[in-house]
């Protein structure tokens, strides 16, 4: 068996080229690599890589987190500038023993000794929405989802081997330096291909809080169906921040567990995400919450379309 699933409607083409390519079914890790790093460079994808949105300063800071199942190897780079594939030099980090995690500064200079490439990673489009907040509000609240999602990937090779990755350029209009789960292990991503992988996407601040991707693993190592490990883990956190401090930010999760099954959970209305195997085409799942459970749908090919049109349409200033 071998099997992918991704955060989000923009995980579709690249779990598709990399379906299509056999990647996925031969090694995990480097098919996530390959998948992110498309999504990185595609610029209408305004929360990863080229086209992410500035933080507050107009400044393009960057996070990436990678983990290896088979051996918990992990590499991580927050809050970075001008790297054109973060999920590459965090890939490239886990292969490290020590220093696997760099911020800002070390992670460039990690990045640019080891040959990856550099870019300007503000493209012109991120410019005009920073312009347009710019003028709407000087001062607004940070919200998740308003142009600010993680992708987050998650893949089972035949051999075996269960991976996640993420790449991110946070919340739009951060504070200089701010950093999310995305890159921060066991938060944003965790995998042991001894009992499945998980990552998620949300407010990175309340994510952290329940150590969120460790906690669905350690639930599936207890024998818990994949599902419910998601469903459990999510609704756990959900609470209990609303319990302790009266508020709770989007958290959403997606997992797969040692046989490829998947697992999915949310607490917000729009939560999409795609899930490919062995025996199913690349396919877009929305998520809505019914009565405590997670009812999946298709996305029609019209949404399908809607939301590259919506995430492609010129920008009023
Ligand atoms: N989790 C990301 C962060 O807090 C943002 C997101 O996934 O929407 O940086």
């Amino acid at each position: 068996m071998w099997a992918m699933i991704g955060t989000w409607r923009m995980a579709l083409e690249a779990i598709d080229q990399v379906v299509k390519s056999d990647e996925c079914k031969k090694d995990a890790g480097s098919a996530i690599v390959k998948a992110i790093k498309q999504i990185e460079d595609f610029e209408y994808f305004k929360s990863v890589g080229y086209g992410g949105l500035p933080n507050e300063d107009m400044d393009v800071e960057l996070d990436a987190g990678y983990m290896n199942g088979d051996t918990l190897a992990f590499g991580a780079i927050m809050a970075v500038r001008d790297i054109k594939n973060p999920i590459e030099v965090a890939y490239a980090l886990s292969k490290e023993y020590t220093s696997c995690l760099l911020a800002s500064a070390g992670a460039s200079r990690f990045a640019r000794n080891h040959g990856f490439q550099q870019k300007d990673m503000l493209s012109p489009r991120a410019k005009l929405h920073y312009l347009k907040r710019m003028k709407e509000e000087r001062q607004v609240e940070l919200k998740p989802y308003i142009g600010h999602d993680t992708v987050g990937i998650c893949a089972l090779d035949e051999k075996g081997s269960l991976c996640a990755g993420t790449s991110t350029s946070g919340l739009f209009m951060k504070k200089a330096g701010r950093v999310g789960d995305s890159p921060i292990l066991g938060s944003g991503y965790y995998a042991d291909s001894d009992y499945g992988c998980c990552s998620a996407t949300g407010l990175g601040e309340d994510l952290m809080k329940g150590c969120i991707s460790f906690q669905v693993v350690e639930l599936l190592k207890q024998g818990i169906p994949v599902q419910e490990a998601c469903s459990q883990a999510l609704q756990a956190l959900h609470d209990r921040l609303l319990r302790k401090q009266g508020k709770v930010g989007d958290l959403s999760i997606v997992a797969l567990d040692k046989n490829g099954n998947f697992g999915v959970a949310t607490n917000i209305d729009n939560f999409s995400f795609v899930y490919a195997s062995k025996t199913q085409a690349p396919t877009v799942y929305l998520v809505k919450k019914q009565n405590g459970k997670m009812e999946l749908e298709v996305a029609s090919q019209q949404w399908l379309n809607d939301y590259l049109t919506t995430r492609m349409a010129a920008i009023e200033l």
